[in-house]
């Protein structure tokens, strides 16, 4: 089925393929939206896999919407949960990653809701969009039935590496980042309140992710310097639970120390593949409480390309 080695690896790593079977229909759910900070609020993923961290930021201007889920289903309850937490007429939305998940509810919105979006995300958008909206629905029924006509929604506005958004009494800073997970991650800043969507650049004992063949080491630690220099009090991974800046320095002392192990057994003349193997066993058992233990394979074998 998988005819990309590539894609293949880097799909396992997306999808939560232990808990697939039985697992419940990723649709983002009603009625749990929490209110963390002044003008912001969280629908929390519940640790579903192909579920996403919603994040509604609500200034007295206009609303922000990040990340609402995948397919219309999921877009059509964050919708009506938004509509419970603000009653402004101009609403943003801003997409962490293009990976279907967090960017198919899009289309749920109204026409005159504005998505803005870095050129670099616009650009895996186009080139690797509807293909892996095609592998995620290839899945199961259910997973057809979810993204049965799925589109991506064009960008109302564009930027290059960053756009700050007045909503009124409250700014959001938005950071075009990486390559990291993607070649277009952005991290979402709600200034004043300090709190920071990290997309899947940080996320709370959850392997990182090294999804696409742009996926870099060297810009994924620069990209946690970035996040770090904002100093937030509250970061919420686009999946797991929320937590505060030590889920930075966690990715950072992983990705160092898995970088410097992989450097050690490429010296010894180990190839990519028995680097690979004998690190997700290591940093397994060094990291028992993280989940997903199958992305330390393709972490390990992006690093070594990339590493002299
Ligand atoms: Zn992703």
């Amino acid at each position: 089925m998988f005819a990309h080695p590539a894609l293949s690896v880097a799909l396992l790593c997306v999808l939560n393929t232990a808990a697939f079977a039985q697992a419940p229909a990723p649709i983002v759910k009603e009625g749990k939206t929490a209110k963390i900070s002044p003008h912001v609020y969280l629908i929390p993923d519940e640790k579903v896999g192909m579920v996403p961290n919603v994040g509604i930021v609500v200034g007295n201007r206009a609303t922000l919407v990040i990340d609402p889920g995948m397919g219309l289903k999921s877009g059509q309850a964050v919708l009506r949960e938004v509509e419970k937490v603000s009653k402004n007429k101009t609403v943003y939305i801003v997409n962490t990653h293009f990976h279907p998940e967090h960017t198919t509810g899009d289309i749920a919105f109204p026409p005159s809701a504005k998505l803005i979006r870095s050129r670099a995300q616009q650009q895996d958008v186009e080139e690797m969009g509807m293909k892996w909206v095609a592998i995620f629905a290839a899945r199961s029924s259910a997973l057809t039935d979810q993204l049965q006509g799925s589109t991506f929604r064009a960008p109302a506005e564009i930027f290059e590496n960053e756009k700050t958004l007045d909503l009124g009494g409250v700014r959001v800073k938005m950071l075009r980042l990486g390559p990291g997970h993607t070649r277009g991650d952005t991290a979402v800043f709600v200034e004043g309140e300090n709190i920071l969507f990290s997309g899947d650049l940080a996320m709370n004992k959850l392997f990182p992710a090294f999804a696409t063949p742009q996926s870099r080491l060297s810009s994924w630690l620069t990209s946690l310097d970035t996040l770090d220099k904002l100093r937030p009090a509250q970061v919420i991974g686009a999946h797991y639970d929320k937590g505060d800046a030590a889920m930075i320095s966690a990715y950072r002392t992983f990705l160092t120390t898995l970088r410097d192990r992989v450097a050690e057994l490429k010296k010894q003349g180990k190839s990519p593949d028995e680097t690979a193997i004998t690190l997700r066993e290591e940093f397994r058992n060094k990291y028992p409480d993280w989940d997903q233990p199958l992305r330390i394979h393709a972490a390990a074998t992006a690093i070594y390309r990339e590493i002299p």
